[in-house]
């Protein structure tokens, strides 16, 4: 499928600004919870041994930050930080549990609008043990929408919702990006994943705008895959994929599995890509169950800092630390994590495993020499081009359609009546501009005609829609329904607005309507 190998491929060269060759490039720096102090200590040191001109400012994040009142883990000055400098290198934070606490990543890059986080997922084989030796993919996951916007409620005593968000430019923008990265990194095909046979409008709009695009990169092969049959083909023959576009939860669940079928967590990298801003991290989390031992990996955050040498246009430096850092792998030299199952650890007469700094110390004494089994990577001088830009506009808004409202869907709490005898209660209401035509528990038909034998909750979405000629109707007509409503003792618990745009119905179907 590629004529590079993988660790050709591990850069971001579709965002990337860049300094005069003896520019110092400021750079913000978060040390973390747990292992991250420690990883983050080892990788600034090899970073500096091999030469990356960045000016450190350290910010304090996580748990620290949380206990003393700031409810997403950050001081408000250290916005001002990331604003100047524009590029984070992020340890791994702990997440307190309980309520009350917002996650430092989904504030971080919501934000920011980092909307792409890009994670490169490869196999070292035969150094690092893992059953899918040739697996070596991109995932590009929507980083900003979908269910993650942490818009949820408690509507009845049985029901409770999470609002899932896909919006036209976040589709644009994601898409776009994975294309321009697969170009700019000789990739050679792209895979859309989305569950768009159930979620007809907001995963089907996911995989529309992904059809309009790709006709734009005909030198790029493409092809879509349901998510459920997509991860297991990903599970059980990863050299299917090249680069994965998905949106955020999809790409949330296969990015995680992809990275430990390489053969650990710790040992990928990531990049959080936005107009403005970036930020590079490991993937793996604070792992406190070994803080403070000076053991952990410290090879995801050096790969994802090595993505963001790339991007602040740096390549040399990237090239070097990462074919040090393969040079080390080949040569058996292994943190506790990955040892006892690679082949180099067999061969090595080198006492093991490596702590965290014994391992970066291994790693600067091969700066400068290439990999012998590995293909040596080379970083391109990637293009000067604004950060988080690409070669085309990311997304182009479109001119309003004609909106009309035809009806509105109205959410009720009861639990004492049949779905016929709500009909009849609700009927009651009807206005003269809206007629009550079908209610659906959990999205299935249940009047009219509904089946004994579908379970109900207390949850009910009753859609009242126009009876007027032209099929419209306005605002002040659905307001009088819900007077009527109101008036007759139903529980509105909300209404969902029915409405066409340019004449293409915005709503979908009850199931069996
Ligand atoms: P984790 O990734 O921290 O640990 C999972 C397992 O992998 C543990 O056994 C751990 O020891 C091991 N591991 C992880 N990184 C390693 C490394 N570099 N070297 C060696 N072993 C490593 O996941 P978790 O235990 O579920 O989460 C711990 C905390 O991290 C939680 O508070 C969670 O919210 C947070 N978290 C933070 C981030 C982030 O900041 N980006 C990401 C994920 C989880």
């Amino acid at each position: 499928m590629k004529n590079d190998t993988p660790q050709d491929l591990l850069n971001v060269t579709v965002a990337t600004a860049q300094a005069p060759a003896d520019t110092l490039v400021p750079i913000t720096v978060a040390h973390g919870d747990g292992i991250g102090p420690e990883i983050m200590a080892a990788t600034l040191k090899v970073l500096t041994a091999a030469g990356a001109r960045i000016a450190p400012e350290t910010i304090e994040i996580g748990e620290k930050l949380y206990h003393a009142g700031h409810s997403s883990g950050i001081a408000p000055e250290s916005w001002d930080s990331l604003r100047r400098t524009k590029v984070l290198l992020k340890a791994p934070i702990t997440t307190p549990s309980g309520g009350g606490y917002k996650s430092l990543n989904v504030t971080i890059r919501k934000t920011l609008g980092l909307y792409a986080n890009v994670r490169p997922c490869v196999s070292y084989a035969p150094f690092v043990a893992t059953k899918h030796p040739k697996l070596d993919l991109v995932i590009v996951r929507e980083n900003e929408e979908d269910l993650y916007a942490g818009i949820e409620h408690r509507q009845t005593d049985e029901v409770f919702q999470c609002l899932k968000l896909i919006t036209r430019p976040g589709c644009e923008k994601i898409v776009r990006y994975a294309f321009e990265y697969a170009r700019a990194n000789g990739r050679k095909k792209v895979t859309c994943m989305s569950k768009d046979n159930i979620m007809k409008m907001t995963d089907g709009l996911f995989h529309q705008v992904f059809d309009e695009i790709r006709v734009e990169y005909p030198e790029i092969a493409t092809d879509h895959m349901i998510i459920d049959i997509g991860a297991a083909r990903l599970a059980t023959r990863p050299e299917l994929f090249d680069v994965i576009v998905t949106p955020n939860l999809y790409g949330d669940i296969i990015s995680d599995i992809a990275a430990e079928m390489t053969g650990g967590v710790g040992l990928a990298g990531s990049a959080n890509i936005g107009e403005h801003v970036a930020m590079f991290e490991a993937i793996h989390g604070s792992a406190p169950d070994i803080a403070g031992q000076g053991i952990a990996n410290p090879s995801g955050l050096l790969l994802g800092a090595v993505m963001m040498l790339v991007h602040i246009g740096q390549p040399e430096v990237a090239a070097k630390i990462h074919n040090a850092w393969l040079s080390t792998l080949e040569d058996g030299v292994f943190t506790a994590d990955l040892q006892g199952g690679g082949a180099g650890a067999a061969r090595t007469g080198v006492p093991l495993p490596f702590g965290s700094m014994d391992f970066a110390d291994a790693i600067i004494e091969r700066l400068g020499r290439l990999p012998e089994k590995f293909k040596p990577v080379r970083y391109q001088q990637a293009p000067a081009l604004p950060q988080g830009t690409t070669a085309k506009p990311l997304y182009v808004r479109a001119p309003a359609a004609r909106k009309a409202v035809v009806g509105v869907d109205v959410f009720v709490h009861q639990s004492a009546l049949s779905a016929d005898d709500l009909a009849v209660q609700l009927q009651a209401s009807n206005t003269a501009a809206l007629q009550l035509q079908m209610i659906t528990n959990r999205g299935v038909k249940v009047w009219p005609g509904g089946f004994p034998e579908t379970f109900c909750t207390d949850h009910w979405r009753c859609r009242f829609v126009a009876s007027s000629d032209n099929g419209e109707v306005s605002q002040r007509d659905i307001v009088a329904l819900l007077g009527a409503l109101t008036d007759a003792g139903v529980d509105v618990i909300k209404t969902e607005n029915l409405c066409t745009f340019d004449g293409v119905k915005g709503f979908a179907l009850g199931q069996g309507q």
